[in-house]
């Protein structure tokens, strides 16, 4: 996949998302088919280090898998912030890429003001993650 279609209201709303949890990170699920995202999925980050980390919440995963096999918009990603840092993923998100079919949207929010949004993908030849375009 070369493309992340995710149209400028997602966008918004995942920027208001992450705004709003700022200093901490935000995170939440992508929903939709392929490259095309259709909905987005606002998690609590359930980290103990929120402001440095983020986990999704394990029960808004099982029940958008379940929803999914059962013919609803599938999770084909997930986004999260990185409050005053770069819209890049982190050694530790390049660590914790398990499912390598995921999309990852970084958002960059610099003293409670979203800043970049970036896409990115695992490449197959090196299994990092990297930026992919963003149609805007
Ligand atoms: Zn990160």
């Amino acid at each position: 996949m070369k493309t992340l279609c995710l149209s400028t209201d997602l966008q918004e709303r995942i920027r208001a998302h992450c705004v709003a949890s700022y200093p901490h990170e935000a995170c939440g699920l992508l929903l939709g088919q392929g490259g095309n995202i259709t909905h987005m999925v606002p998690s609590p980050n359930l980290s103990d280090q929120p402001a440095k980390n983020f986990d999704i919440d394990p029960a808004l995963i099982i029940q958008h898998q379940k929803a999914g096999r059962e013919g609803c918009e599938r999770i084909v990603g997930h986004y999260h912030s990185h409050p005053d840092g770069q819209a890049m993923p982190s050694a530790r998100d390049q660590a914790q890429n398990y499912d390598k079919d995921l999309i990852w949207v970084i958002v960059q929010v610099t003293d409670g003001v979203a800043q970049d949004i970036k896409a990115f993908a695992t490449a197959p030849q090196s299994g990092q993650l990297t930026a992919i375009l963003l149609n805007r």
